[in-house]
């Protein structure tokens, strides 16, 4: 066959109708073919995907759910822990078949309790991407009761359809990650505010949401409005799970401590070690001494905390996640032809610098943007082919930035 009299396999296009064709073995394809046979894949894909799903949740063990963790998240043990054996626990759920038996399994919606950028999102994002189900995030903070100025709780849903493309079989298996849960704790030292808007009202119309209930949600959010088609999304198999940084919880762990350990005489070092990290000893009245009412406790069953971010965990995050804010500066120099490399001693200064502004976690990366920026700039556009980021050029590009400025404030 000659060049010229080349042509699809499947629609007979010849070849110079087309913007592409490809040759296989015996045949050709042309590129409008690809797309439509994208579009069956794609298609076939969705209609099968409840299978195909149970299928890919089953394969996954705890133990293998947290390796995935473990490739994004550092540190964190306990939690990743917990949050593996909790995520199988409510998908053998959802997979398992109607018995007579009466026993019920319960859904393991989760409660992380720990400091504002110690990954409590993180987690959940990582959760959600293992299993390719779809995750909203939702701050707390911006919901109110029905008929208040706010969102009603049923924008989280809202959110979530989006997350799915709409997909209501997939968003009725997805994640909802509520952040800022301690934001909508009752006021308990102020009884005389009759209604408490963005308190327990909040937490009271969330109730049905977690323990699951059927809702109809405005596919584009906002206010119920009587002309608005809805779209009804069954929660009974979504997994909550909730964050929160319950600041000055503390107080309430240890005044339960110290009342438990009445006739005993804990020793001095015991002491220490305890107020490292009281939040290891949380347990779900702690969370209702804070102002959750039990109601909500109840429907978070899995209570975990986050520790505290340290210097060597700050450091490893710069470094060793899959996706480490460090190799993605790689890979974005590399997109140039460029060899980037940082020396250890600027990657402990960078962490230094983190910890002294009280930065944590999010901080490394503003700071890797302010030292890296110029280079980021100039290079691309020159013929140098390596960066070298030593100690003195960290130094010298942050003492130029305007991060510099936040210590002032601090
Ligand atoms: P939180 O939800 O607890 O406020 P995030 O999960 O949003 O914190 O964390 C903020 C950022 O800090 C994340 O995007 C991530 O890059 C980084 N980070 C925080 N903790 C960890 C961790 N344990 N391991 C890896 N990265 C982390």
């Amino acid at each position: 066959m000659s060049k010229e009299e080349l042509e699809c396999s499947f629609c007979g296009r010849k070849k110079a109708e087309t913007n592409l064709l490809i040759a296989g073995l015996d045949a050709h394809i042309c590129d409008r073919c690809i797309e439509q046979a994208h579009g069956i894949v794609v298609e076939e894909a969705l209609h099968s995907s409840n299978s195909e799903l149970s299928k890919e949740l089953m394969l996954k063990k705890p133990k293998s759910i947290k390796e995935f963790l473990d490739d994004y998240v550092i540190g964190q043990d306990h939690t990743k822990k917990v949050m593996s054996v909790a995520v199988y626990n409510h998908y053998k759920r959802l997979l398992q078949p109607k018995s007579d038996d009466d026993i019920d399994i319960q859904k393991s919606n989760i409660i992380i309790v720990g400091q504002t950028g110690t990954g409590k999102t993180l987690v959940a994002k990582t959760i959600a991407r293992m299993l390719n189900v779809p995750l909203a995030i939702v701050d707390a903070t911006v919901l109110t009761e029905a008929g208040y100025v706010g969102e009603d709780v049923e924008s989280i849903l809202t959110r979530l359809l989006q997350a799915a493309d709409y997909n209501v079989e997939k968003a009725q298996n997805g994640i909802v990650f509520i952040d800022e849960i301690d934001k909508i704790a009752r006021k308990s030292d102020n009884p005389s505010i009759t209604r408490d808007v963005s308190g327990e009202g909040v937490q009271q119309a969330l109730l049905k949401l977690l323990e699951g209930t059927t809702v109809n949600v405005p596919p584009k959010g906002g206010r119920k409005h009587p002309d608005q088609k809805f779209i009804e999304v069954d929660t009974e198999n979504i997994l909550f799970i909730a964050g929160g940084a319950f600041d000055g919880i503390e107080r309430h762990i240890s005044k339960r401590l110290n009342m438990q350990a009445v006739g005993f005489s804990a020793s001095k070092k015991e002491d220490t070690m305890e107020r490292d990290n009281l939040l290891r000893y949380i347990i779900p009245k702690d969370l209702k001494d804070f102002g959750l009412i039990p109601e909500i406790i109840g429907r978070l069953p899995v209570l975990t905390y986050m520790d505290p971010l340290d210097k060597g965990t700050l450091r490893a995050i710069l470094t060793e996640p899959k996706n480490a804010i460090i190799k993605q500066y790689k890979k974005l120099f590399e997109m140039d032809g460029i060899d980037f490399v940082i020396t250890e001693e600027a990657l402990d200064f960078i962490v230094e610098q983190a910890i002294e502004y009280k930065l944590g976690a999010r901080g490394l990366r503003s700071l890797c943007e302010a030292v890296l920026t110029d280079a980021m700039y100039e290079l691309p556009s020159t013929e140098e082919k390596t960066l070298n980021v030593t100690l003195e050029y960290a130094q010298d590009k942050l003492n130029k930035s305007t991060i510099k400025k936040l210590k002032a404030v601090s």
